[in-house]
């Protein structure tokens, strides 16, 4: 399996690569996101046999088909070691939990940092470690995080031998639980950095350490955003394991929701479907930042300027653009890396949108992708998460109310819906307590978290500073 970017000439093959190669890598070269030159086909014998695995064999199951320069045994050791019920919390890893009649939510969110990103994350520490070791490497990541992302990669990578994690945050704006999680980290290559700013100022600092490619070759530098192609390839696997749960034989369809932002779940979703999986929609639901709705409503893909970017109740959906959006976009283009750089690098940066709404493709895109969308907004989110604890006694977190609200507007007689939970309300207990009168039940493992002590270094807003700071800390 090789693999292209997202703005290759057809023509040209000799920029593929195999999958260890761009494990450590983020953008390609040419500024595109990497993708298999074919996604693998799931036949029916197959998916029928894949019923009994348990998630680790699955996940081992499906990674090897994209993965082939891991040897097997060290792949499927791999799986084994990441995804087990210590971690996750059951031995289904992700198991279904019914609300009304047609719809139930798939929990994704007992790992480490009860959000999704810990299904995707503990795998990517694991790979980097195997890999960084074989090759006689170190990596430095840094990276800026509001919120879900920097806990869960300091989460996947702490004690990790070969890696060290820098993450920004801005100083005193994450909620005290997730400034709890993330500073009380005491392993020796775990640095937080609050940086006395807002959350843009991290993602300069981390953007003008990475145009310093001097330092970045001396320090070896890297990131784990979200279009890294191992974390969206980890992704695949709740889908396929939350369709078997949800059914009996392969004749029967499923839908999922998304609660989306970066497009980096519910393209994992489109991943599945593509490989074969019988999902008959993808629904993605956005908050008010509905880039992504709006899309899929019109044709036009239109990326707001911060100062249109909403500060929601469910902020790990605020964006502006969806980083991962591309990635689809090269599919439905017929995989034409001339168009999507036109689009992408050219018309994007020209005057932030295009216009696919006269695109043959994008009219029969619901057809041929199963892609539908809707949005919740705060009034939605408090209303859902009400209905579903009165209805049901079952608390749901911010972001995944959104989902079971546009999950809602598109069910289809006897096509069961799955909802994919991506956080747990602990989370985001202000905004439970705003809409129940009560805060959320704590896991028992994370009483008292906000007064263990703290390693963090709080530092102003400056790239030189934070570039000394890591050349320090490495040796
Ligand atoms: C990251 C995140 C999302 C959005 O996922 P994308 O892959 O960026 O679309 C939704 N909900 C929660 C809780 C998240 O942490």
């Amino acid at each position: 399996m090789r693999y292209l970017s997202t703005r290759a000439a057809a023509s040209d093959a000799s920029g593929r690569k195999r999958f260890c190669e761009i494990l450590l890598e983020g953008l390609a070269p040419d500024g595109g996101l990497y993708l298999p030159e074919q996604y693998p086909q799931v036949d029916d014998f197959t998916l029928a046999s894949w019923r009994s695995l348990s998630y680790a064999d699955l996940a081992f199951e499906i990674l090897s088909l994209y993965i082939d320069d891991v040897p097997d045994a060290d792949l499927k050791a791999i799986c084994h070691k990441t995804y087990t019920p210590e971690v996750f919390g059951t031995p289904e890893i992700v198991p279904l939990r019914p609300l009304e009649a047609g719809l139930q939510l798939e929990a994704l969110s007992n790992g480490p940092t009860l959000a999704f990103k810990d299904m995707a994350m503990q795998l990517l520490g694991n790979l980097f470690e195997y890999e960084l070791a074989r090759r006689g490497e170190e990596l430095n990541i840094l990276g800026a995080t509001s919120g879900d992302t920097g806990s869960a990669a300091e989460y996947a990578m702490r004690g990790k031998k070969g890696v060290r994690v820098f993450m920004t945050s801005p100083n005193g704006r994450m909620s005290p639980f997730q400034q709890a999680q993330m500073f009380s980290l005491q392993d020796e290559n775990i640095h937080n950095i609050a940086v006395d700013g807002v959350f843009d100022d991290c993602q300069d600092i981390v953007k003008a350490v990475s145009n310093d490619l001097e330092f970045k070759r001396k320090y070896r530098i890297g990131t784990v955003n979200s279009i890294n192609w191992a974390r969206l390839m980890a992704q695949v696997v709740y889908y396929f394991a939350g369709y078997i749960q949800a059914t009996k034989s392969n004749a029967e369809k499923v839908s999922f929701t998304v609660p989306s932002g970066n497009f980096g779940n519910v393209c994992a979703g489109h991943v599945a479907r593509m490989m074969g999986l019988p999902i008959a929609q993808l629904v993605v639901a956005t908050n008010e930042n509905d880039v992504l709705d709006e899309f899929f409503r019109t044709g036009v893909y239109r990326v707001r300027a911060s100062a249109d970017t909403h500060e929601t109740s469910s902020p790990s959906m605020d964006i502006s653009k969806a980083s991962n959006f591309e990635r689809f976009v090269f599919d439905l283009l017929g995989r034409d890396g001339d168009k999507v750089r036109a689009l992408f690098h050219d018309q994007l940066g020209k005057s932030g949108q295009f216009d696919l709404s006269d695109v043959p493709a994008f009219k029969s895109a619901r057809a041929t992708y199963g892609f539908v969308s809707g949005k919740s907004t705060h009034a939605n989110r408090l209303a859902t998460i009400r209905d579903t604890y009165g209805r049901f006694g079952t608390m749901i977190d911010t972001h995944t109310a959104d989902g079971v609200k546009v999950a809602r507007e598109h069910l289809q007689p006897g096509i069961p819906m799955i909802v994919l939970e991506t956080a747990l309300p602990i989370k985001f207990a202000a905004t439970i307590e705003e809409a129940l009168g009560r805060l959320p039940d704590r896991p028992a493992r994370f009483e008292g978290i906000e007064a263990l002590p703290k390693r963090v270094q709080v530092m102003p807003p400056d790239a030189v500073l934070i570039k000394r700071y890591i050349a320090d800390n490495v040796h």
